[in-house]
């Protein structure tokens, strides 16, 4: 979203302040200023107007009725974190205009700057995003895609030549921010494929040669990185800090080749992140999901993303969930041990984010001495042992310096344990005692003096002072005690002593402040310098949470390993649906299903009989053995595919200005273009958009397309019948259809037996169902007349049933 629209009216007369605000303003018309003024932090103008309903606050007025009545809304500094959240997510970007000078000492106005910018990819506080997702920056060139998650550190790219390929993983990986040369910034503001992502010009700083690199303090690998991955590091450096430096130590390159390749379209199909009314419960992700780690849960899901095609790999996970599922008490340890881990990747990433703070530092101890454990019990992953031992050290460090629940300001001291620096132990012990001391030189003056009531006092002017009421005034010694204050009963005084206190007391309290920062910031820089290969070691702990998730979601609903037929073939016993089983209260009819290498199973019945069930069933079981996990099934042995493609159900994509049919076109067309001998196809009811005989013809020769030239393996559901009969024709295509159970009596009910039988459908049970769905008896009657007529050929068509009369 850009506001570069905003045009800063000045009204001809300013008030000094609002002249601060338009110059800095002028500087961020691309985004809402939060402009610090006390404990709030105000938006104006068009900022105020955007900002308001997004946040839920009410818009007033400055100045109400004069020539520069100015629109305002303001929220609470201290609750700053998720409002500033809340507009990121919008697509905004913020900017934050703190007072950099504090105001008790300000001669005038007090003096404001920008201290922060924020944007969707680089937020405020990282602990606000969804825990299960990544916050993708991206940016791409002529040849690249490159993805930077400043909240993880996590950074990689891909290669991608050609506008289809680009989108594609644009579309997949979902993007909060994409970042470009500013120069491309309007020939892709439009782009279809990332509706909720923020468009951002941003001119890269490249230096090309290590030393130009090394002056700027750009790691050598991001130095090597293509041009998109450069710019990512760049930007998220000027707006995070050279912190990103230290976590970000390279742009891993992904291949895309050796996965099984989806695309957005079948993974909104298959409802594999969210189901199509955009929940996440119900969804195949959501029904396998057993991780205790939030970046276990992001590993997992780009598992499912990004499934395997290549078997080395593939066995190889399947191994390590096999290795926990066969020992389901150690299993049980382990996710013991996750459960106390935290959000490792998030927590290293927080150390390069401003906003962290002590507790967090704190949660990274947790995390890293729960990394230890859990490592201790996978030693099949053979885990860098050095590395695990200066994390375990880094641990130790942490839990001995900082005390056990330390503050979340770093600026007021008491967070660092005693014992850890002999000066600043001095220093607090003179802090913590000064209450003492001062009791102690107010029992003394009280005895010097016989005055009773004298009291030590202090506040903000003065800062300590003795306060004498009139009554005593006379017995104060005039030679120690100088007056400073009169006040109607009472005199106030200052002695030597008190002010030698004084300033031993306020200077001990700043210094051991600063001192405390100092130690607190060196421990994050010591954090900081090791994030980078924690990273490393965090990511193997959530592959390994993700891994045993799988184990238990298989122990849990009996999945089985599967195997990979060497023929191309595809055998599932006992096959079930992973996620329909799960919600049903009913038991899940399982089933078998055979398909040959480059087969076609011919779905005919009526609809609810479950044959879109059990299409998304086997294409929801091939994927989840090429993420590496079991599978619902007694037993499971498929090809190892390259390409899934589906075609199911009626998508509401009429809100985007394509026809239900027209978009049921595109897509069959991609898929007959790419589909091959290593390719599963998924097409449910197509045609239906058309005539009959429009799209009877064009199933046909869709089906007999894949059949002769693809070659892939097809699963097609249909209601034309009359595609039943190219069985004769083409001994790869099996006809099937899911069984019905009907009552003897004439026009009596029907019931799904949800079993996947051999051969077409008998008859067409659309009357049946139509009854099932409550339709008036005086209707289905008629139109069961009508088939009987039309089926015995007696005539083509039954006249109107009209009477004048
Ligand atoms: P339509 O053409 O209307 O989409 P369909 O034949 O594709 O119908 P499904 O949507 O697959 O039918 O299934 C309908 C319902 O039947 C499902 O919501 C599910 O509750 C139930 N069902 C499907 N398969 C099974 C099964 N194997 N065991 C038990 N219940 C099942």
């Amino acid at each position: 979203m850009d506001q570069s629209d905003v045009t800063p009216i000045a009204p001809a007369k300013q008030t000094p302040l609002m002249q601060q605000y338009w110059t800095i303003k002028s500087a961020h018309l691309d985004k809402v200023l939060l402009f610090r003024m006390g404990d709030f932090f105000e938006m104006f103008h068009d900022d105020a107007e955007v900002a308001a309903p997004i946040l839920g606050i009410a818009l007033t007025s400055r100045n109400k009725k004069a020539l520069d009545e100015t629109r305002m809304c303001g929220v609470p500094h201290h609750s700053i974190g998720p409002q500033i959240n809340k507009l990121l997510a919008a697509g905004f970007k913020v900017a934050i205009c703190d007072q950099i000078e504090d105001p008790k000492f300000a001669k005038g106005l007090v003096k404001r700057a920008v201290t922060r910018v924020l944007s969707p990819g680089v937020v405020f506080d990282p602990d606000m995003l969804d825990a299960q997702t990544a916050n993708y920056l991206a940016s791409f060139d002529h040849a690249t895609v490159s993805f930077l998650d400043a909240s993880t550190g996590e950074a990689f790219f891909y290669q991608a030549t050609g506008a289809a390929a680009r989108d594609g993983i644009l579309a997949s990986l979902q993007p909060v921010e994409v970042v470009l040369a500013e120069r491309d910034v309007d020939d892709f503001r439009n782009l279809d494929l990332l509706p909720g992502a923020t468009l951002t010009g941003f001119e890269a700083f490249a230096p090309t040669g290590a030393a130009a690199g090394a002056l700027a303090g750009i790691p050598e690998a991001v130095l090597r990185a293509p041009l998109s991955a450069r710019r990512l590091f760049a930007y998220a450096r000027q707006l995070q800090g050279d912190g990103v430096a230290r976590q970000v130590l390279g742009f891993e390159r992904r291949e895309l080749s050796d996965r099984l390749h989806l695309g957005p379209t079948v993974l909104r199909h298959l409802e594999i992140f969210e189901t199509y009314r955009g929940e996440s419960k119900g969804s195949l992700f959501a029904a396998v999901n057993r991780c205790k780690t939030s970046a276990g849960s992001r590993a997992l899901r780009q598992w499912l993303q990004f499934p395997l095609a290549e078997s080395g790999a593939i066995e190889r996970r399947l191994d390590e969930v096999e290795r926990w599922h066969r020992e389901p008490t150690r299993l049980l340890e382990l996710r013991r041990a996750f459960a106390g881990m935290g959000d490792v990747a998030r927590r290293l990433g927080k150390l390069a984010n401003p906003s962290c703070n002590p507790r967090d530092l704190l949660s990274l101890a947790d995390a890293l001495e729960a990394g230890r454990e859990v490592s201790a019990l996978s030693a099949a992953r053979q885990w860098d042992a050095e590395l695990l031992e200066g994390a375990s050290a880094l641990a130790r460090d942490l839990r001995e310096t900082l005390i056990e629940s330390p503050p979340v300001q770093t600026g007021n001291g008491g967070l660092i344990r005693r014992g850890v620096d002999g000066t600043l132990d001095e220093l607090a012990d003179v802090s913590e005692n000064a209450s003492r001391l001062v009791l102690e030189l107010e029992l003394r003056e009280r005895q010097a003096t016989g005055i009773g009531s004298l009291k030590v006092r202090f506040n903000g002017v003065f800062g300590y002072y003795l306060e004498v009421s009139n009554a005593h005034k006379d017995k104060v010694p005039p030679d120690r005690y100088e007056r400073k204050q009169t006040l109607v009963n009472a005199e106030r005084y200052l002695t030597k002593e008190l002010e030698a206190l004084e300033s031993k007391v306020l200077s001990a309290v700043g210094r051991r402040n600063d001192l405390e920062s100092a130690l607190f910031e060196s421990l994050k820089a010591r954090g900081l310098a090791m994030s980078g290969r924690l990273l490393l070691l965090g990511r193997g702990w959530a592959e390994l949470d993700a891994a045993s998730s799988l184990a238990t979601c298989a122990l849990e609903r009996g999945y089985v390993r599967p195997s990979f037929s060497t023929d191309g073939g595809l055998r599932l016993r006992k096959s079930r649906h992973p996620v329909v089983e799960q919600a049903m209260a009913l038991p899940f009819v399982a089933n078998d299903v055979v398909i040959e290498a480059g087969g076609t199973l011919l779905l005919t019945g009526p609809n609810m009989a479950g044959k879109s069930t059990i299409m998304r069933q086997i294409a929801a079981t091939a994927l989840l053995a090429q993420a590496g996990s079991f599978v619902p099934a007694e037993r499971a042995e498929l090809p190892m595919f390259d390409r899934i493609f589906t075609r199911i159900g009626a998508s509401d994509f009429l809100a985007e200005g394509l026809s239900t049919f027209m978009v049921e076109m595109t897509e069959t067309a991609a898929m007959l273009k790419h589909a091959g001998p290593r390719s599963l196809v998924i097409l449910d009811e197509v045609g239906r958009g058309t005539s009959t005989f429009d799209g009877m013809s064009l199933a046909q020769a869709i089906l007999e397309h894949l059949l002769t030239q693809s070659r892939a393996m097809t699963l097609f559901a249909t209601h034309y019948h009359e595609l039943t009969r190219l069985a004769d024709a083409f001994p790869g295509l099996k006809n099937a259809h899911m069984a019905i159970h009907e009552s003897p009596r004439a026009g009596g009910d029907i019931a799904f037996l949800h079993q996947l039988v051999a051969g077409p459908a008998n008859k067409s049970y659309g009357i049946h169902v139509a009854k099932l769905a409550g339709l008036p008896p005086s209707v289905t009657k008629r139109a069961a007349d009508i088939l009987r007529r039309a089926e015995s050929g007696a005539l083509a068509f039954d006249g109107p049933q009209m009477s004048f009369s």
